[in-house]
């Protein structure tokens, strides 16, 4: 890999940094404390949206109207000299998670329910949905996959699509949904035929609002607190068939709907880097704790051991860094990258978890006492990215497969990369 950040990129990140430390670090202590997620009419929203930012930062880039803010954000993104916005996005995230993951999961904007419009969604869906987010009010989109019996196997889902005139009846319910509950729009799956498995798959655009959609609960969790997680219902909530995301066209050929499983491509490798900031904040408090009680230089078993544990911590990190930036790097040129996607989160979030933990462990009664900690929270925040967008087990399970590609023959070791 070889590349340059543009001048342009390094000032985001600049930006980010500053966001980072001074907005969402408090923001994501203060409401860590209340234990809930930050109010979707909080100040801050707006603040953020008035910045430009929120809607194209994370590779989320939509094609609607943009305020002057987003247009000038959007034209340093897209300098043409260096075409690196995945890899750029891999370093935003690691950024704010840094500041605060719960928070920056909060960001208004499309969201998550991004990639699937950019891939599946017709010209005319992309309009209605991005044209939406214009203005200056902070709005929100959700994607909702994960049902109580379907997380890991999305065959499994058993929210159902039953057409009736120009209607599709969604009967189901969903689990774990970010910002479900705030969000304008929320790209849901269905399934027309369990029997089918992935076939009989679709994905609709339902509106806040909608006859028969409700939020059926907000989820209390041990960490990200900011974020808000959500269950929600579908009870023969009626929606246009318009909003069949792509129409009935597109699911003809299988490979429409795995291409829209191929997003995970992009944003495995950016969860992976958010674990990575999360750690690396608790890394830097860890050890600038010990800088400051002046054992860095101490000549004492514990010091060297601190001195050890510091040195393993930043390394794994780093690497861990670099396997999220191949990953993107990939993307970037246009290369097949799902093996090292999938790599990717199967390695960063165990690596940060360990880190996170280590830190816990050498702060003693600093570290362990004081739940609201920046490191106790860390600890409590970390779990969750060995388990969303895909299990590491999950992603194991990807990984053996791309190795044992052809009928049980390895294929792996004829690779260079
Ligand atoms: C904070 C938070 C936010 C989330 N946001 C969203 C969202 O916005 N939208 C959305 O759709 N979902 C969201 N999710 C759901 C998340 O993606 C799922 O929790 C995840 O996919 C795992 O599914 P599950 O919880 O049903 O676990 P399961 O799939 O039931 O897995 C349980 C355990 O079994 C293991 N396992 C499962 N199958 C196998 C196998 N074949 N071999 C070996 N081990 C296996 C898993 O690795 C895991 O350890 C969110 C979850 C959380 C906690």
């Amino acid at each position: 890999m070889e590349f340059e950040l543009s001048e342009n990129h390094r000032q985001i990140l600049e930006l980010l940094k500053w966001l980072a430390k001074e907005k969402l670090r408090p923001l994501g202590l203060e409401y860590d404390k209340k234990e809930e997620p930050i109010p979707p009419d909080h100040p801050f929203f707006k603040e953020i949206k008035a910045m430009g930012i929120g809607i194209g930062v994370m590779g989320g880039d939509d094609g609607g109207e943009k305020t002057e803010a987003e247009s000038r954000l959007k034209s340093m993104l897209g300098d043409k000299q260096n075409p690196m916005l995945a890899t750029l996005s891999i370093l935003a995230a690691e950024i704010l998670a840094w500041g605060d993951q719960g928070v920056f999961m909060s960001f208004p904007g499309p969201g998550l329910a991004s990639p699937p419009i950019r891939i599946m969604a017709t010209p005319e869906q992309k309009k209605i949905f991005y044209d939406s987010f214009k203005g200056d009010e902070p709005k929100w989109g959700a994607f909702a996959l994960t049902e109580p019996g379907a997380g890991s196997d999305v065959a499994r889902i058993r929210t159902t699509a039953r057409k009736e005139g120009k209607y599709y009846i969604l009967n189901g319910e969903k689990m774990y949904i970010t910002n479900g509950a705030r969000a304008e729009w929320v790209v849901v799956f269905a399934t027309v035929d369990p029997k089918l498995g992935r076939a009989g798959h679709r994905a609709f655009l339902v509106r806040k609002g909608t006859p028969g959609f409700k939020v059926s609960r907000i989820e209390k969790k041990m960490g990200l607190h900011a974020s808000e997680t959500a269950g929600l219902l579908f009870e023969d909530c009626k929606v246009e068939e318009e909003f069949l995301l792509g129409g009935e066209e597109y699911y003809k050929s299988k490979e429409g709907f795995k291409g829209a499983m191929e997003t995970f491509n992009m944003t495995r490798p950016a969860v992976a880097a958010m674990a990575i900031g999360i750690a690396r904040a608790a890394y830097e408090y860890t050890r600038d704790y010990f800088a400051e009680n002046y054992m860095l230089n101490a000549v004492s078993p514990f010091a060297s051991r601190v001195r050890a544990e510091l040195e393993r911590m930043k390394r794994k990190l780093d690497i861990a860094r670099l396997v999220c930036v191949r990953a993107a790097y990939l993307m970037d040129m246009k290369k097949p990258n799902a093996k090292e996607a999938s790599q990717a989160k199967a390695f960063a979030p165990p690596i940060a978890l360990d880190v996170v933990s280590k830190c816990v462990e050498l702060l003693g009664e600093e570290g362990t006492l004081e739940y609201h900690h920046i490191v106790n929270k860390a600890y409590r925040d970390i779990k969750i990215f060995d388990i969303f967008e895909g299990t590491g087990q999950a992603q194991r399970i990807v990984i053996s497969k791309r190795l044992f590609a052809s009928k049980g023959k390895p294929t792996e070791w004829t690779e260079t990369t």
